[in-house]
């Protein structure tokens, strides 16, 4: 739905070449903003919904020389995955995770796992020797893959997710709710969680119905054997209502937004280091 409006453009021949050159011009200046060490992570807590405790963080990818649209996530990340960049990018998200890990050593990091890369040939092995040369303990990552991972080649997402929850990593479904299938794939597939799409938790607002909504979702959730997050939490009221309904975990402005890994480290209190 991100790339809705270059979709529509695709259609119409003077506007196409404008359009792919401006995303070819786009990945040629991500690549290299790669190389040139401009990329950074950030870390938005995961809040427990009963104490507030910080339970998790997850890594959102930052392009802070890039100014505009492009240099937002929700922009750039769909035109690496088209170009096959997302592989480079991804990796490189991994292991400034995994050092990140590595220096925190308190809770643990999610990393967003693009299709496309979680699609590729051994990408359970890479991951799994990353942790080994890290030295690091499987339990403190998280990856967070969306319904897209498993659109088609079923049989291999389903060899790697096993894989890597069989090494300790757990595993969350993204954005749920918003795509097709939603409901087939946790048919399919066991999820350690599960991430209600923001938009869910806006409906909390409108009235009875969106309330109706999350408390099944919840319930199914947990029903299934999975930790419950409501993504996008922005009022109180917001998170008043999720914890009443049994939600495990909250995430969202109300909560804290994406900041620096210092930042993330001072809301962690000394009592859950290791
Ligand atoms: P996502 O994985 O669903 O991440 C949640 C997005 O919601 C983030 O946007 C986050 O900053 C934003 N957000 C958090 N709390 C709130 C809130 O209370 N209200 C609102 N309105 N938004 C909130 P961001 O950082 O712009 O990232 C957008 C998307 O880009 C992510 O959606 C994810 O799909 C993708 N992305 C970001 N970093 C990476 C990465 O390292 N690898 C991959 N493959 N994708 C990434
Ligand atoms: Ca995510
Ligand atoms: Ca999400
Ligand atoms: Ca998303």
């Amino acid at each position: 739905a991100k790339n809705d409006r270059l979709e529509t453009i695709r259609t119409y021949s003077p506007a196409m070449d404008e359009a792919l050159q401006l995303r070819r011009t786009i990945n040629s200046e991500l690549d290299r903003a790669l190389m040139n060490n401009e990329l950074t992570l950030v870390y938005q807590p995961l809040v427990c919904a009963r104490t507030g405790k910080v339970m998790s963080a997850e890594a959102l990818m930052r392009w802070p020389s890039k100014q505009g649209l492009a240099g937002s996530p929700g922009v750039f990340i769909p035109i690496a995955e088209e170009s096959g960049l997302i592989t480079k990018l991804g990796a490189w998200a991994l292991d400034q995770a995994m050092l990140e890990i590595k220096r925190q050593k308190t809770i643990p990091i999610a990393v967003n796992v693009s299709p496309v890369q979680f699609r590729v040939d051994g990408f359970a092995n890479s991951v799994e020797a990353a942790l080994e040369r890290h030295g690091i303990e499987p339990a403190l990552l998280h990856i967070e893959i969306t319904e897209g991972v498993l659109i088609s080649h079923t049989g291999e997402a389903q060899r790697t997710m096993n894989r890597l929850r069989q090494m300790g990593v757990q595993v969350l479904l993204d954005d749920f709710g918003t795509g097709y299938s939603s409901l087939s794939y946790l048919q399919q597939f066991q999820f350690d969680g599960l991430k209600i799409d923001r938009a869910f938790i806006q409906q909390l607002d409108i009235g009875h119905t969106g309330r109706e909504l999350l408390k099944s979702i919840i319930a199914l959730g947990h029903s299934l054997n999975m930790k419950v997050v409501a993504e996008g939490v922005e009022t109180e009221d917001q998170a008043a209502v999720l914890q009443l309904l049994s939600c495990d975990f909250l995430q969202g402005y109300a909560l804290g937004r994406p900041g620096a890994a210092d930042a993330l480290h001072a809301m962690t209190g000394p009592e859950e280091l290791l």
